[in-house]
């Protein structure tokens, strides 16, 4: 490569990259300038050289693109949250669209119509959860976000992509972590570790991420969240006492205030710190109702629900089948998903509490032709036992969620009995190069 660390390079960015960076080419060699847009003449400077690529420090924009925008938030580019917030939205939506077609053509050698990208109703103030690691840092105790790739914290003292309800308590966030010694990766010492944040539709819930637990330590807890943030509705202590990146321990207590009920699309539901809720409630809703739309029109047996977290979709295809059954291997979600059904008084819904890898393959045994099976598994797509329990299945139909197209096609190329006939993307996480992705599969005729 001619390229040298340090080099001043002027280039023409030709494509995004999968983190939304800028890529062109310089020698034939891609060269990732985060932060430049497509169409762009840039300068920039050469940070890193390996064989078949490079890395470069956007410094100056010779011929600004017509889709760039000015970001709203002040740490946007070394925050690591985002993304995106340089590119106006729909080009955001553009290049989702894009980069969902892409990934199913580069990893499955699928090439299905990707319908356009259904938009946030907002593209900030729309994110219902904040995960805030506290750390031991040189100027002490540090709260915020990572930088991108790495265990650095940005200080963030606000997050416009979050609710109003979730900005109000971040001030209140700093104090609290002010009494309480934070912890340390290095040593596993101190005692706060995280502070994840949920808006449960206007009240909020706050999970305070421990090393240990002692009736002191909770005291503490309890009176810091009391005398800083008076007003919030739920106040957890979970205990995480390993070394990893794991944010959530296995030990879960409500320490103040009372447990709050979220209305999600009528239904009224738990979501215990430990469970999932959808993270952008506008896309939720369009997603949700697009995955009952297809089971009505399909009018299933059986549908399973696998990776079905606290039931909320579960419980929203009950009409339309005659009898749904969810997997999910969390069981604080699972038990939510229980109430749930309790409190909708459904007949016809069952929830398994267990790993969709063990489950599966004898659930999907036993399902006639007539049957649909619901996939929405996390980042890492599913377990191989899966697909192949999907593959030997009878299921007509399956619909797969998925929130990351690398994995998502992967599964695609292995699901092998089924043909892609929709793909539709979702704009869950605006300002992110993140995408929901609801795909259609049907059965093949062998
Ligand atoms: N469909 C749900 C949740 C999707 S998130 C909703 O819309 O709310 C993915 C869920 O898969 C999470 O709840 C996670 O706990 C669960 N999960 C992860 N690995 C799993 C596995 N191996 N077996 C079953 N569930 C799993």
């Amino acid at each position: 490569m001619i390229l040298q660390k340090n080099d001043n390079i002027e280039a023409v960015i030709e494509s995004l990259g999968y983190r939304g960076e800028g890529v062109a080419r310089v020698d034939r060699v891609p060269v990732f300038v985060g932060g430049a847009l497509p169409g762009e003449r840039v300068r920039a400077h050469v940070i890193l050289v390996k064989k078949d690529y490079a890395v470069a420090k956007l410094t100056e924009v010779l011929s600004p693109s017509p889709d760039r925008t000015e970001p709203r938030c002040p740490y946007f580019g070394r925050c690591g949250g985002c993304n995106l917030q340089h590119i106006k939205y729909g080009a955001q939506l553009a290049y989702k669209r894009g980069a969902v077609a892409d990934a199913l053509k580069k990893i499955a050698h699928i090439s299905a119509d990707v319908g356009e990208c259904v938009p946030s109703d907002s593209e900030y103030g729309c994110r219902n959860k904040l995960s805030l690691p506290v750390r031991r840092g040189r100027n002490g105790t540090e709260v915020g976000l990572f930088a991108y790739n790495s265990h650095r914290i940005v200080e963030t003292e606000d997050c416009p992509l979050q609710t109003d309800a979730v900005r109000a308590v971040l001030p209140g966030l700093r104090r609290i972590a002010a009494r309480f010694a934070p912890y340390d990766e290095t040593d596993g010492s101190g005692e706060l570790r995280h502070f994840v944040v949920r808006d449960l539709g206007g009240a909020v819930s706050l999970t305070a991420v421990l090393t240990s637990r002692s009736r002191s330590l909770r005291d503490r807890l309890a009176d810091a969240a009391s005398a800083e943030l008076p007003g919030l509705g739920e106040m957890w202590l979970n205990v995480n006492r390993s070394s990893g990146n794991v944010i959530m321990g296995g030990e879960t207590e409500l320490v103040a205030g009372s447990r709050v009920p979220v209305d999600i699309m009528g239904m009224r539901t738990y979501v215990h710190p430990c469970g999932f809720m959808q993270v952008n409630p506008s896309v939720m809703r369009k997603l949700y109702t697009a995955v009952t739309e297809q089971a009505a029109a399909a009018a299933p047996d059986t549908i399973i629900d696998a990776y079905s977290g606290g039931g909320t979709l579960t419980a929203l295809l009950a009409p339309h089948a005659r009898s749904v059954i969810g997997v999910e291997i969390e069981r604080a979600a699972s038990e939510s998903a229980d109430e749930l059904v309790a409190s909708l008084g459904l007949t016809n819904v069952r929830n398994i509490c267990g790993d969709c890898a063990a489950v599966l393959p004898g659930l999907l045994a036993g399902v006639s032709g007539g049957s649909m099976v619901v996939l929405d598994p996390p980042r890492s797509g599913c377990a191989r036992e899966v697909i192949d329990a999907v593959n030997a299945c009878g299921a007509s139909r399956v619909l797969y969620v998925s929130c990351n197209p690398s994995t998502l096609a992967r599964d695609l190329a292995l699901l092998s009995n089924y043909e892609t006939v929709s793909v539709r993307p979702f704009d869950m996480f605006p300002q992110t190069c993140w995408v929901e992705t609801m795909v259609i599969l049907e059965r093949k005729n062998s």
